[in-house]
């Protein structure tokens, strides 16, 4: 139990910490969690109605093409609980709130 609270820790002698290659990712990455629905949203294929507060797992990605006053926006895919069509929410800051594609 003590070993997990050791605070020093053995570096070799030839250790460079700028041999470790970094991770870089491309900025519209898809990263996947999981989120609540911020507004009511209604399949356009089967016509399901998603109340606000809808849990769902989503893909985010951020807009690489867009901003506003600098501000990035985001786009979020998730599918109807229904019929599994693939919808779309992306962030609008210019009137704070979100618009939806289906
Ligand atoms: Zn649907």
């Amino acid at each position: 139990m003590a070993e997990r609270k050791v605070l020093n820790k053995n570096y070799p002698a030839d250790f460079d910490p700028k041999m470790i290659p970094r991770l870089l990712k491309p900025k519209n990455h898809q990263k996947k969690n999981r989120f609540m629905l911020p507004v009511p949203a209604r399949c356009n294929k089967c016509g399901n109605y998603m109340s606000e507060g809808t849990k769902f797992n989503r893909r985010v990605e951020q807009v690489t093409e867009e901003t506003y006053l600098g501000i990035e926006i985001y786009r979020f895919y998730f599918k109807c609980t229904n019929c599994s069509t693939e919808l779309t929410i992306k962030t609008d800051p210019r009137n704070c709130g979100y618009l939806l594609f289906a």
